[in-house]
């Protein structure tokens, strides 16, 4: 019998489901049992061509519609996602291994709330007037013409939103390649879309690996390509966009400070920590896992942490009770273990977990090491796991040193009770997206993104208008031409 998670076909292109099996088969395994639940199969040359040619059709015309128009159907696909949210959401856990309870509430939700802002927004994106005296200049916020994006693994229905809504919005066409490792739920946001009455074309969803989404990048036909993955990835969609002037947007990967003051209140301090780290089992890239604490307050931080880490829930995701998932695949749980023994070797105390959980799936027991210190592989590379590590600070000048010593720059924390000095760290430390007294909240209200190696660009709130748009100048000359001859 076939797995409810199985999709109609593999691609979902001009507003129909498309399948060509002449292409590599995908296998989607959940990842709390090992089991194969789906099978797609990587877009052929054809397929690719199929969705291009489509995409860039379809364009011109959903660009001429107004924005009230294309707002109205981005809000009536955010209220489908909003009433199948159940549906939706056992599919991202199958798609992802994530538990239910973290599901129901942060995805095809996350997804529906950037559908309903962009949506909103398409109505009022407008130019200025610049008077000239007589003559003035009138500019227009135009449509780049046809997007790419492409997604990691750990919010496949959030990724292809974020992407999907804003460039929707300002009049592009979207073919939006997953990860090969989550290729479900894209399908179905482009489902949605159509029902809620984009044109067929408009979003497209096609599968693959990494060369479907190098054959993208690189088609002539593509302005933009949006890009959320790791920061070797990013180098490579980069560099090959820069060969067509491609606009870009780059999400990539962190290892983020959160910083603990003496003064914070503890238990905050300890969940701002665990949601910044043991969220979708550590597979988040605004991670807070180097949490710098003040000496003062490491035994009592520790202790309490040790202590709600202990309360953790691992076990079936579709339960929703399980507060706590798998890793998404074989493969990255054989990595984080790699970084965990690597943690172990270079001294870091270990203070809990540090292991395979005992069950079926690719679970890893949430983890945290204390006593880390700058130079140990585990406080320097993004482990993209349920691995803490805590490192111990005195001064406030010290610590922002410490903390900016990193390529990365995606998010950075603070907390403590003393305001001005919250504001003056935040205002110190090189990062896109910042935290006082609370981590890892991402309202589509709020730009999101990274600085240095983390990315280049913005997803979500006002500014991802300007990232998916441009805007065109246009003088108007009121009297006669005065020329030199
Ligand atoms: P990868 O960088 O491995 O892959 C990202 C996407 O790019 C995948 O769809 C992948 O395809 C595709 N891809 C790989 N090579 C190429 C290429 N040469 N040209 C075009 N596309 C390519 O990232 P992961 O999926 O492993 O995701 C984890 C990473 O994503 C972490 O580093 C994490 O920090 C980052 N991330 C960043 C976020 C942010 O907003 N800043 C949010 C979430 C994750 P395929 O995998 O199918 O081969």
């Amino acid at each position: 019998m076939t797995h409810p998670a199985q999709p109609k076909a593999s691609h979902f292109i001009n507003g129909a489901y498309v399948e060509d099996t002449a292409g590599t088969p995908i296998p989607v395994i959940y990842a709390a049992t090992g089991e194969q639940i789906a099978t797609v199969h990587a877009a052929t040359p054809a397929i690719v061509e199929q969705a291009l040619s489509t995409a860039k059709a379809a364009q011109k015309a959903w660009a001429k519609m107004t924005g009230t128009e294309r707002g109205r159907i981005l809000r009536r696909a955010a209220d489908i996602m909003r009433e199948r949210n159940h549906e939706l959401s056992v599919l991202e856990t199958y798609d992802t291994g994530k538990p239910l309870q973290e599901t129901l509430v942060a995805d095809a939700t996350s997804g529906a709330d950037a559908l309903e802002y962009f949506g909103g927004l398409a109505g009022s994106l407008t130019g200025e007037h610049i008077p000239l005296g007589e003559d003035w200049v009138y500019t227009k916020r135009e449509a780049l013409g046809l997007c790419v994006g492409i997604g990691a693994w750990n919010y496949p229905t959030q990724i292809a939103c974020w992407k999907g809504a804003p460039a929707l919005a300002c009049g592009n066409s979207m073919v939006f390649k997953p990860s090969e490792t989550t290729p479900l739920c894209a399908l179905k946001v482009a489902e949605i879309l159509h029902e809620a009455g984009a044109p067929a074309g408009i979003y497209n969803v096609i599968q693959g690996m990494g060369e479907v989404g190098g054959a993208l990048v690189t088609d002539p036909r593509v302005d933009k390509v949006s890009l959320t993955g790791s920061v070797p990835t990013g180098k490579k969609v980069y560099a090959a966009a820069a060969e067509g002037m491609k606009h870009v947007t780059m999400e990539l990967g962190g290892k983020s400070p959160l910083i603990i003051f003496d003064d914070a209140d503890v238990d905050n301090a300890v969940g701002g920590a665990i949601n910044g780290n043991f969220y979708s089992s550590g597979q988040v890239c605004s991670n807070g896992t180097r949490v710098f604490v003040q000496k003062g307050i490491k035994e009592k931080f520790l202790a309490r942490l040790a202590e709600r880490t202990g309360n953790a829930i691992l076990g079936d995701p579709m339960d929703e009770a399980t507060s706590f998932g798998p890793m998404v695949t074989e493969n990255q749980m054989n990595i984080v273990l790699g970084y965990i023994e690597k943690g172990k070797e270079e001294g870091a105390r270990l203070i809990c977990g540090g292991k395979r959980a005992d069950m079926d799936g690719y679970f890893i027991e949430p983890t945290v090491f204390a006593d880390v210190t700058d130079d140990m592989t585990i406080a320097r590379e993004e482990i993209f796991g349920p691995v803490m590590s805590v490192l111990d600070f005195d001064t406030e000048e010290e610590v922002v040193a410490r903390a900016n010593d990193t390529e990365f720059g995606l998010s950075a924390g603070v907390f403590t009770k003393d305001f001005t000095r919250a504001h003056r760290v935040i205002g110190n430390l090189e990062a896109g997206s910042c935290f006082i007294n609370s981590y890892n909240d991402a309202p589509v209200e709020a730009p999101f993104g990274g600085v240095k190696a983390s990315g280049v660009g913005r997803e979500n709130s006002k500014e991802a208008i300007k990232h998916f748009s441009q805007v065109k100048s246009i003088y108007v000359r009121m009297g006669d031409v005065e020329a030199a001859f």
